[in-house]
């Protein structure tokens, strides 16, 4: 079989595996990723010329939170004349979620930390979901306490023992627990830093950063070059900043822009009325709980397995051609605007025109991710010298750890489901998706639980099943050099009736970029309309 062959079966019908554990208990499982014979009968570009046709003021394409949260815009702005077609059965992108008999779990994204005081339109969107209580203009909000991360939030396995935090602290030596202290000094005072014009030289959104050419610079260099030249060397420290990156971005520090790293710890300051400072809100379905309370409103426009696979710019609006994947009749889109809210390397399949947008599309490098949801018949098997905590991870080890999925709850589970993440950083992003797809799922599961026994020995006795998701494309990352890069900025300016809207013209994948990005191409659409209906 090749490997197409391999790939269409797999999509078509997910691989339900079995494992025999030590004690000869069979575990099961299977294995999952998008959906992959649609993304193939993309490159063949064979489709039914279409049926029918419809109209709407705006077509979103994607219904990840970047689409989402370009719903949700319009809806508040009043402007209902709009559909969402999404490729798979549901919403959320790679804020997906799933669930089983002991709990939801996530598929992608897991939190959301607290937003800062000037991220004003996402503090509005959490009080109206009620994860604001109250005061959601003030610098302080209250936050529910349902979707606080309950204590305890972290843990580090390090040197055979659990301790508090994921900063490394036990077992090191007296010079590396100095380095870690300066570095953190020195992120502290970035958060506090403002450029030449006022703002902070670090924000989120990202494009809310200082444009003082004294913090641009830091995108130049590499976050390892970063370290060294600060004269930072030891271990333990480069294995933090490295986890960090790898965390938020898919990539080592030394593949990662030193200015996107310094980001990860010094751009967010936002506080809470009852919350620590760095606690993070979060949900057993993780942000699949924010994709949700965006799509609320908007559950008539929303419409799924809907393959998008054409986009035309004509004289007087343009059109947008989608399958439906379940009658297989294509239907014609006829718009004034469109917003392009699916991932990057897509946009060369379906765009008919702008060949300089669409090479600045197949430009943006996607780091690959492994997720793996594994049942525990046994919860009391993940305590340890600490209790376990909602974010659990290994010192020095491939992957970034687990969290359980249903910490958030009032009694103390017996079973449990823990979420393990594997961001598959290497510098060739392209051997580490082919690699990845060529795994089975017991090759998988074997490495999963392997990375997981050096913290907890009887782990593989208390697996019930483990289900595993392979994200080729996960996320885009930012290189050194990304902030001026000129195929990003591409993606972010307006073309004609076509408006990008994605994490990866962001150039950082994370939530509040998804959902700042939806707005501003929600809010170009409605200033345009408006511009266009004026009198002549
Ligand atoms: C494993 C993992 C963990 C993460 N953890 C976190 C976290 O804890 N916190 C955080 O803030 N962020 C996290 N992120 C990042 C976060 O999930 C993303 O930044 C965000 O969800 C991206 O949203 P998006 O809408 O820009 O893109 P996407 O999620 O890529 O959405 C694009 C949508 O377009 C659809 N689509 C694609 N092609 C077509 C087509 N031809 N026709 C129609 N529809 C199409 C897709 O199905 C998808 O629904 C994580 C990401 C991953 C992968």
């Amino acid at each position: 079989m090749d490997r197409r062959t391999f790939l269409l079966s797999l999509a078509a019908s997910p691989l339900l595996m079995q494992c025999q554990s030590r004690n000869n208990q069979a575990f099961g499982g299977q294995l999952l990723g998008p959906d992959h014979v649609a993304g193939h009968a993309l490159t063949k570009g064979e489709f039914p010329p279409y049926s029918q046709t419809r109209r709407n003021r705006v077509v979103i394409v994607g219904g990840g939170i970047s689409g989402l949260s370009a719903a949700w815009y319009l809806q508040s702005q009043g402007m209902h004349d709009f559909v969402l077609l999404e490729l798979e059965d549901n919403t959320g992108g790679n804020a997906r979620s799933g669930h089983n008999r002991i709990s939801a779990y996530p598929w992608g994204a897991h939190y959301l930390p607290i937003p800062n005081h000037e991220n004003h339109m996402l503090k509005q969107f959490l009080a109206e979901t009620g994860a604001i209580v109250s005061g959601h203009h003030t610098h302080k909000p209250t936050y529910h306490e349902r979707y606080l991360c309950f204590a305890p939030q972290e843990r580090l396995f390090i040197h055979g023992q659990w301790q508090e935090g994921l900063r490394p602290h036990h077992g090191l030596s007296k010079n590396e627990l100095t380095e870690i202290e300066a570095f953190e000094q020195q992120m502290h005072t970035f958060r506090l830093a403002r450029g030449k014009d006022g703002k902070p030289a670090f924000s989120i959104p990202l494009i809310e950063s200082s444009q003082d050419p004294q913090w641009l610079a830091l995108d130049r260099l590499s976050m390892t070059d970063y370290l060294y030249q600060q004269g930072w060397q030891g271990q333990a420290l480069h294995w933090y900043v490295n986890y960090a990156c790898r965390d938020d971005y898919g990539m080592p520090a030394s593949q990662i822009s030193a200015w996107a790293g310094i980001h990860y710890f010094a751009a967010r300051r936002g506080e809470a009325a009852n919350a620590e400072l760095d606690q993070v809100l979060t949900w057993p379905q993780g942000n699949a709980w924010l994709a949700e309370q965006l799509a609320s409103k908007s559950l008539a426009q929303i419409q799924s397995r809907q393959l998008v696979h054409a986009i035309s710019q004509e004289k007087h609006g343009i059109t947008v051609d989608a399958q439906d994947l379940n009658s297989r009749q294509t239907t014609r889109w006829q718009a004034d605007h469109v917003i392009y809210a699916a991932p990057a390397h897509v946009l060369p399949f379906v765009l008919r025109q702008h060949s300089d947008l669409t090479q600045s599309a197949a430009n943006v490098l996607h780091a690959p991710w492994l997720v793996a949801n594994i049942s525990l018949s046994d919860a009391s098997i993940l305590q340890g010298n600490l209790p376990a905590a909602w974010d659990n991870v290994i010192y020095d080890h491939p992957g970034l750890g687990y969290v359980v999925a249903n910490h958030q709850t009032l009694q103390q589970p017996s079973e449990s489901v823990i979420t393990y993440y594997h961001a598959l950083a290497q510098a060739d992003s392209v051997r580490a998706r082919r690699e990845l797809y060529s795994e089975s799922w017991q090759s998988l599961q074997q490495s999963i639980t392997r990375d997981l026994q050096t913290a907890h020995p009887m782990l593989e006795e208390a697996i019930t099943r483990m289900d595993i998701w392979r994200w080729g494309h996960a996320m885009t990352f930012p290189k050194p050099g990304f902030l001026t890069d000129h195929h990003r900025l591409r993606l972010n300016q307006q073309h004609d009736r076509l408006h990008i809207a994605h994490t990866d013209a962001a150039g950082i994948s994370i939530f509040e970029e998804a959902f700042a990005q939806g707005v501003r191409a929600a809010s170009s659409c409605l200033y345009q309309r408006t511009k266009m209906k004026k009198p002549r």
